[in-house]
């Protein structure tokens, strides 16, 4: 993925929308969100509506996980991540890599000191599941080889047409493992079957901070006799499941829907 570079048949032409003017495309839309962890890969193919669309998805996924990558020296575009609670009234900010500085703008204990370390809790701002789904089905159609594209329109319709559910009988699966070791560089992954078996064609692998995403991109014509058979979703061990000393954890949410979910996390801290 480091090598990632428009296809030059595609420069100023929206690979979603099919916008070719040269003045719509003056923003800079990048392969992976900024606030992942700075890597300059640009998509020449967005045009700037496209663009603007896709931003709120991300703010999306980027709500679903702030609270606990806050934790982590990520430098994003802005530098290091802010992070702000308005329920439990404290901000947190990386001074520099190794400096974390919290502090709180209400008298409320945000800490709670155990005996052997403490626990601070958060509740982040709302996100929409489905914005977070499109945020990882859009990075995985600009990743697609552009002998790709033809077959999946639908599934480029249903990116780019907001608050349009999915109807699709696949399952809208989202695998999600918190507690891998965690990368300040982000890592995209667009994998495509090869062995015939019954499982979807492509598969989306994104890792952010503490978290590693896996989706299947729906709407492929190619997985339409996956149906009503026993379809196998292939999870990267190594990449997803792969997790460190506390085992793996699975949180359930509907991908599906479009209604703010507003979450209360919590994170511990030992102390040696
Ligand atoms: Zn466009």
């Amino acid at each position: 993925m480091l090598d990632y570079k428009t296809p030059i048949d595609e420069i100023n032409k929206c690979r979603y929308c099919g916008e070719n003017s040269e003045q719509k495309f003056k923003s800079k839309a990048h392969l992976v969100p900024e606030f992942a962890g700075k890597i300059n890969l640009l998509c020449l193919n967005e045009c700037d509506s496209c663009n603007n669309l896709f931003s709120e998805y991300e703010r999306n996924l980027k709500n679903f996980g702030s609270f606990k990558n806050s934790f982590l020296p990520i430098k994003g575009k802005n530098g290091f991540p802010k992070y702000k609670d308005y329920e439990f009234s404290f901000r947190s900010e990386f001074k520099d890599e190794k400096t974390l500085i919290a502090s709180i703008f209400d008298k409320k204990d945000f800490i709670k000191i155990e005996p052997n370390g403490f626990k601070q809790k958060s509740a982040p701002t709302p996100f929409i599941p489905l914005y977070v789904y499109k945020a990882l089905a859009k990075m995985g159609v600009s990743m697609l080889h552009p002998n790709e594209l033809s077959k999946f329109e639908t599934l480029i319709n249903w990116i780019q047409k907001k608050d349009l559910i999915i109807e699709t009988d696949l399952p809208l699966t989202l695998v999600l493992n918190k507690k891998g070791k965690p990368l300040i560089k982000p890592m995209a992954i667009l994998l495509k079957k090869k062995a015939k078996v019954n499982s979807p064609e492509f598969s989306f692998i994104f890792v952010w901070g503490f978290y590693r995403f896996q989706i299947f991109l729906p709407y492929n014509p190619n997985d339409k006799d996956l149906v009503n058979n026993d379809v196998t979703l292939p999870i990267s061990y190594d990449l997803v499941l792969k997790s460190g000393e506390n085992g793996i954890s699975f949180n359930h949410f509907d991908m599906s829907s479009i209604i703010k979910i507003k979450t209360l996390e919590e994170i511990s801290f030992g102390l040696k």
